[in-house]
């Protein structure tokens, strides 16, 4: 095995996410540090372009690009993974926390019988091997762990975890051909996109997140208009969603996405637990709420004990002035 290590690229819309430069960032810290290479692996159809803007930070960029993997399926992209793994051994693989990395990573894991952390939010390289910090219980508990390194690790991170550094030099581009294998008990028949517009709710560095609280799907309006002043997305909490006032891509927690924005404001949402394991590893963590008892309180940073309906609209005001001012 070799000391090389991975980062398998995510697209969306043909470009790489930014969760991919994240991890693309920190791999070539732990490459440097192996004194190994750092390799980028780029699965897809049509994605020579994206291959090229990730050339910047790799030494290495594996490109398979091929028609059947124009739609991501945990078969074909496994089975593809899976024999670039296995042919160039590297020592440990990167990966996004994403919807799909969540259904993929731990499948090639399985079929390598390599060992796998998710989930994880950081890494320590100083000493020998590799340290993986990664909360369990809702950020109660930060655990570091070191997994073995005589076979392949491979570890999810969520984004936002580590900053995105300069480019550096482009690396080669390795074109491979490794053979696609479906599954032949399985087939799309076809695939509702839906598009939005909005920032990636996982990759948005600012979040305000609406909780029961805010009584009525129409007074999410004000959490969207802050959200736009920001730049940022609307998450809710899942009694929103239940509710019906939003849709369950903007659901943050346990069942659904993890987050970690740089700014997270919580208006109206107590801080169940289910909810706070998808927060927890917020930069800043804001709280809005009337109860001083509320336990979202025990993981913010900044409480804030009042009525929404009384903060938003001055919050909303002083944002745009300091727009306009800008
Ligand atoms: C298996 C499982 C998975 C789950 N997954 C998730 C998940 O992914 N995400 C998730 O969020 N939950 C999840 N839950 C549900 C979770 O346990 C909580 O029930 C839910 O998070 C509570 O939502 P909430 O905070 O909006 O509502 P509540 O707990 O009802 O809190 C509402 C808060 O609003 C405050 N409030 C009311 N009016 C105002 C006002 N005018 N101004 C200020 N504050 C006000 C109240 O003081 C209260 O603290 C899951 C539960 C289970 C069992």
């Amino acid at each position: 095995m070799t000391r090389d290590v991975f980062v398998v690229v995510e697209c969306k819309d043909s470009k790489p996410r930014k969760a991919s430069f994240e991890l693309l960032s920190i791999g070539r810290e732990m490459a440097s540090r192996f004194s190994s290479t750092l390799f980028a692996v780029v699965l897809g159809s049509g994605l020579t372009d994206a291959a090229d803007a990730v050339a910047s930070y790799a030494g290495k960029t594996i490109l398979v690009d091929n028609a059947s993997l124009a739609e991501y399926g945990w078969d074909t992209y496994g089975s593809v993974l899976e024999s670039i793994l296995k042919k160039y051994e590297p020592m440990v693989v990167l990966g996004t926390s994403s919807v799909t990395g969540k259904d993929l990573f731990p499948r090639v894991a399985a079929r390598l019988a390599a060992a796998m952390v998710s989930d994880a939010v950081g890494v320590d390289i100083a000493g020998e091997g590799v340290k993986i910090r990664k909360p369990l219980y809702g950020g109660k508990v930060i655990s570091w762990l070191a997994p073995k390194t005589d076979s392949t690790v491979i570890v999810t991170f969520r984004p936002n975890s580590f900053a995105v550094a300069d480019a550096g030099e482009k690396g080669e581009i390795i074109e491979e051909t490794a053979a696609v294998a479906g599954n032949p008990a399985m087939k799309t028949l076809s695939l509702e996109r839906k598009t939005s517009g909005k920032v990636d709710l996982q990759e948005a560095d600012f979040i305000i997140c609406g909780g029961r609280g805010m009584k009525a799907a129409e007074n999410f309006a004000m959490l969207d208009e802050i959200a736009d002043l920001m730049g940022g997305r609307t998450g809710a909490s899942r009694t929103v969603i239940d509710s019906k006032w939003r849709d369950y891509e903007d659901q943050i927690g346990k069942s659904g996405r993890t987050v970690s924005p740089k700014l997270y404001i919580g208006c109206g949402l107590s801080g169940a637990l289910h909810h706070i394991m998808g927060m927890d590893t917020s930069k800043v963590i804001v709280a809005i709420n009337k109860d001083p008892n509320a336990p979202i309180f025990q993981y913010a940073d900044y409480g804030i004990v009042d009525d929404v309906f009384a903060v938003l609209p001055a919050l909303k005001d002083e944002l745009k002035k300091t727009r306009e001012e800008t």
